[in-house]
Parts: structure tokens; C-alpha cells; sequence
């Protein structure tokens, strides 16, 4: 099994009591393990519908979208939720870590929410914020580090779990040209040692350091 990520004739239409939205038909698309692609396309193309379908945080209306060789569509909400933990991290623009935990806090959280038992989660916690350079930041509170910095630790905590898949919603969309450029090298380096990476982005600078890039137009992946 050498995909990742493999959706079928995904369709997903967002109604309300007066308009029903289109915002993905009828897509396709594979990841393969260790692949990492980039998601392009403008405003209101379903990008972040996308994002939220692979994440498992959004059901597509028909269509078959299978993790890791798990086919989503048959699995409890309870399973769901699981395969989600133990799956996927997310990274976001805003790092969206937890104000009054501390840097170690915010990475070890995931692992707790997993049953990991106290020892593994400080020695994961230890190596994670190591290989992201900023285990001498392991005490302090988000507020006190750079954009940069939140950044290693958003991923950090991405990777507490080791993932099959790493998704990143603009992960450089706060940042200034230099920091993004070292975020996106992480990202390349994890790449490197096997991750598979899905990264929404508006630059066509950032989409670069992906393999390739997945046009997206109206719902639809561009051929
Ligand atoms: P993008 O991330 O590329 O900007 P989205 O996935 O956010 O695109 O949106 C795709 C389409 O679905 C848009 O037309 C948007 O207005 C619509 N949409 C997104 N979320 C909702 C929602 N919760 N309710 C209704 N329509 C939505």
C-alpha cells in the first residue's frame, strides 16, 4: 500500500434554507506516501473544504476517501476520531497553539489525548522540540516566541503522534520571507525522511518546495 491519501469521486455541497453551494465535484486524488504536494487556487475553489475532509474534521456528501489503507467512509465517529489522533497533525496559519500551556505542554497534549504514557511523551517531547531547534524555549509560553518560533512548535506538535499524514493550512501565511523559508525547509527535511505533507498555500514561491503542485478550480482539480 503505497498511498497515503486516496479520494474517489468526492462530491460535497454545503446547503442552507436558501442556497446550496457546490464546493467539491466529483474529485480525485492521490498522495502516496512520503509525497508532499502543494494546493493551489483561488478564493472559494474548496481548498480549506479539502483540507477539512482529508483532517476528518468534515464528511464529504458521496465519494470514497481512504487514510492509510483505512476506508473512512465505513468507520464509527468514535473510529473516526481515533484514526484522526493517530493520523493526522495539522498546522495552521495561525499555529493556533494553547495560550496558558507551555511550549512542552502544547507538544505533549496530543500524546495525552493517545493514552501515551508519561515517560514516552517526555522523550518524544524532548527529541521533537530538539530536531525543531527550540527545546531551550520548552518552559515558556507561546506568547513569548516569534511567529517563527510558534511555528516549530505548532510542528512539533504536529508530529507528536507520527502521523501518516501532515496537513498545513498556509503554514507561512504570518510570517515574513526569511522565517517562512525555514519553515518551509522543515517541511522539505521532514519530507526528506518520509512524511507525506499537504500544503494550501497562495505562493507560488512556498508551492515550490512542494513535488507538485494540485491546481485547484471550482471544486475540481485542474488536469
Ligand atoms: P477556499 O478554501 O478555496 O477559499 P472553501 O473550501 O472555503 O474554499 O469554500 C468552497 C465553497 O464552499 C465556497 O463557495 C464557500 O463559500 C462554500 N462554503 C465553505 N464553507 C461553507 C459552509 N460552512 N457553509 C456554506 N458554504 C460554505
Amino acid at each position: 500500500m503505497s498511498e497515503s491519501i486516496q479520494l474517489r469521486n468526492i462530491c460535497k455541497i454545503y446547503r442552507t434554507e436558501v442556497v446550496e453551494t457546490t464546493a467539491l465535484q466529483h474529485l480525485d486524488l492521490t498522495v502516496k506516501k512520503g509525497e508532499f504536494i502543494a494546493l493551489m487556487g483561488p478564493s472559494g475553489c474548496g481548498k480549506t473544504t479539502l483540507l477539512n475532509i482529508l483532517g476528518l474534521i468534515d464528511v464529504p456528501n458521496s465519494g470514497s476517501y481512504h487514510l492509510d489503507g483505512h476506508d473512512t467512509g465505513t468507520l464509527s465517529s468514535n473510529d473516526i476520531v481515533s484514526l484522526r489522533r493517530a493520523n493526522i497533525g495539522f498546522v495552521f496559519q495561525h499555529f493556533n497553539l494553547l495560550a496558558e500551556l507551555t511550549v512542552e505542554e502544547n507538544v505533549e497534549l496530543p500524546m495525552i489525548y493517545q493514552g501515551v504514557g508519561k515517560t514516552n511523551r517526555k522523550e518524544t517531547v524532548s527529541r521533537l522540540l530538539e530536531q525543531l531547534k527550540i527545546d531551550h524555549r520548552g518552559k515558556h509560553l507561546p506568547s513569548l516566541l516569534s511567529g517563527g518560533q510558534q511555528q516549530r512548535v505548532a510542528i512539533a506538535r504536529a508530529l507528536a503522534n507520527n502521523p501518516a499524514v501532515l496537513l498545513a493550512d498556509e503554514p507561512t501565511g504570518n510570517l515574513d520571507h526569511d522565517t517562512s523559508v525555514e519553515i518551509l525547509n522543515i517541511l522539505s527535511e521532514l519530507k526528506q525522511s518520509g512524511a507525506t505533507i499537504v500544503m494550501v498555500t497562495h505562493s507560488q514561491h512556498d508551492a515550490e518546495y512542494a513535488d507538485s503542485i494540485v491546481e485547484m478550480l471550482d471544486g475540481k482539480i485542474q488536469k
